[in-house]
This record gives C-alpha cells, sequence and structure tokens, in this order.
C-alpha cells in the first residue's frame, strides 16, 4: 500500500512510516466502530448569492466525531473509507440523510437546494447513476433538488465509466457540480463534452483574490470560460470582504465560504433562514 501511493519511490522502512501505519490502523477500526455506532453526522454549509447575500442552498458535508469526542476530517477518514471499499455505504447514508432533510426543509418552506459530494465509486456507470436517482426519488426528493458535485480527480479515473453515469443524471435533471475546480487538471476540451451545470472555483484563487489581487486574472478567465459554456460558477472559500467584493465585481454571482458560515447543523440553518426573513 505504502509502495502504491508513493508512486515510483522505493518505500524504505522508517520509524515515522511505521507510527503513519499504526495511525492508519487506529483509523481504520474508529471507522468501522463509527459506522456501527452512528456518529457520523451531515452539517450544511450555506452557498448564497453574493450580491444580496440571500442563500440558496447548501453543501452537505461528513462530519465525525468519535466516542471520546474526538472530531477527525472528512480529509483523513475519507481517503481511508474509499480505500476500505466503505465510500459507497457510506455515500448511501449520506443521500437518505439529506434527502430527510431537504424533504423536511421543503414542508416548511425552505427551498434550499442540497449539494452532495460524491466519490468515484458512486459514479461508475449506469447503474451507479440509477441506484443514486433511485434513492432520492424513495426518499420522495426530486433529481432537480440536487446539485451532485464531483472533483477533476473523480473524473480521471475510469473516465467513460463516469462521463456515462453523468450523462444519465443529468438527463434525469439533476445538476451536476465540478468541484475544486482549478486544482485538477481538467481538459478544457472535456470540460465541454460533459453536462456540467456548476463550476466551483477553487479556495485556492479565492485566496489570490486578497492584497494585490494578483489571482484576478485566472478567476476572470475561469468565469469567462464558464459564461461561454454557460455553466455558473460558484466560488469557494471564501472569508473576507475583500475577497466577496472582488468575485462580485469579476461577475461571479455565488459563493460559499466562512465570511457568512462554515457547514452547521440542521437547525443553525433554519436559524439564519429565519433572520433573514425577519429582516
Ligand atoms: P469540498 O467538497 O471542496 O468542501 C468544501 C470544504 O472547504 C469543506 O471542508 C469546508 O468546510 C471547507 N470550507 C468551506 N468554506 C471555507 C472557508 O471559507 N475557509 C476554509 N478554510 N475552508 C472552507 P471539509 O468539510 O473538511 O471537507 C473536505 C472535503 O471532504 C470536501 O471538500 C469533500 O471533498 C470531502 N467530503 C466532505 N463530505 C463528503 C461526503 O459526504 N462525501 C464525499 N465523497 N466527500 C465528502
Ligand atoms: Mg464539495
Ligand atoms: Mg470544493
Ligand atoms: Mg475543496
Amino acid at each position: 500500500y505504502q509502495a502504491k501511493k508513493q508512486g515510483h519511490q522505493l518505500a524504505f522502512y522508517s520509524p515515522g512510516m511505521e507510527q503513519q501505519r499504526l495511525q492508519r490502523l487506529s483509523l481504520e477500526s474508529r471507522f468501522y466502530h463509527a459506522l456501527e455506532c452512528e456518529e457520523f453526522q451531515l452539517h450544511y454549509q450555506p452557498i448564497w448569492e453574493i450580491d444580496s447575500g440571500r442563500l440558496v442552498g447548501v453543501e452537505a458535508l461528513l462530519r465525525w466525531t468519535d466516542a471520546v469526542g474526538n472530531r477527525i476530517s472528512p480529509g483523513e477518514f475519507i481517503p481511508i473509507a474509499e480505500d476500505l471499499r466503505l465510500m459507497g455505504s457510506l455515500g448511501d447514508w449520506v443521500l437518505k440523510t439529506a434527502a430527510r432533510q431537504l424533504v423536511d426543509w421543503r414542508a416548511r418552506g425552505i427551498t434550499l437546494s442540497m449539494a452532495v459530494n460524491l466519490s468515484v465509486s458512486q459514479l461508475q456507470g449506469r447503474q451507479a447513476a440509477e441506484h443514486i436517482r433511485d434513492q432520492v426519488v424513495a426518499n420522495g426528493t426530486q433529481p432537480e433538488w440536487w446539485h451532485l458535485e464531483l472533483t477533476e480527480e473523480t473524473l480521471m479515473h475510469e473516465p467513460e465509466e463516469v462521463e456515462e453515469a453523468m450523462n444519465v443524471l443529468s438527463d434525469w435533471g439533476f445538476h451536476l457540480a465540478l468541484d475544486d475546480f482549478g486544482r485538477g487538471y481538467s481538459s478544457l476540451a472535456r470540460l465541454q463534452s460533459m453536462p456540467l451545470d456548476i463550476l466551483k472555483i477553487d479556495k485556492l484563487f479565492v485566496d489570490r483574490l486578497d492584497g494585490d489581487s494578483a489571482g484576478e486574472p485566472i478567476v476572470q478567465a475561469i468565469l469567462d470560460l464558464a459564461r461561454h459554456l454557460s455553466i455558473h460558477v460558484v466560488a469557494e472559500g471564501i472569508e473576507t470582504i475583500a475577497q466577496r467584493d472582488r468575485l462580485w465585481a469579476l461577475g461571479c454571482h455565488w459563493g460559499q465560504g466562512f465570511l457568512v458560515s462554515g457547514a452547521r447543523p440542521a437547525d443553525e440553518i433554519e436559524q439564519m433562514i429565519e433572520t433573514e426573513q425577519t429582516s
């Protein structure tokens, strides 16, 4: 496993590696325990219209707090879940939980869209797509309410299979979003051939909009490209007013980031909406 991860390098034994291996083992067994003991939770991060500040949707983000109160970040446990081939079941749980939340919100007149992150194992071919649709529909939601996020990295795994899944999901009315855009290596040709509705500009570029605004040309280029392809753009990781204002000036209409809010439990999102409606 180590050797595989390190590409062409030889995996020499070192005390540091041994420690890494032990850490991973412990994380693995805690992960199985977490699945059984329902230690996972979904939090929701607002996506807003930059102009008005109005909430238009949320992104569901997995949270894991173990029995003794440690929080493990998805960046740590998702790669392990994928390796253990458990991302399928965890992904199903995410879809089901998010669907129930959507139904609950709709019943109360809250019409936010729901973005969920999909991993490569959930996007392999038509069957995988049917599985997603079946769950979404069985839980009382409609494809149009969903934004399915995938990364450039996911696209690089078995591209034909993933593209097949994307095509049918898009035909059924799901919105598709390319996450972390600019971090990976999507070819522009591919961007045009895929049924994408949304590009999410990676935080990396939003960060560079602070200070001397060295990041502007890239963000401008992404926005121009998206406009020509009729794709909407959401900027990720907006933390400052300066970033927000630059994004708006460059023509970006939607944003997500700590400036407004990080991922929060559902009831806190409801409170935000109430405050929005009364002000
Ligand atoms: P992502 O889909 O790109 O999600 C955005 C990440 O950026 C989240 O990290 C969010 O908390 C963080 N973020 C948002 N705004 C800001 C900001 O203003 N500043 C900073 N510093 N960070 C911000 P998180 O929750 O740790 O998730 C990391 C990644 O884990 C996600 O990146 C996504 O790729 C993956 N992930 C999370 N939940 C799921 C899931 O249910 N399924 C799958 N397959 N992947 C998931
Ligand atoms: Mg995402
Ligand atoms: Mg992202
Ligand atoms: Mg990211």
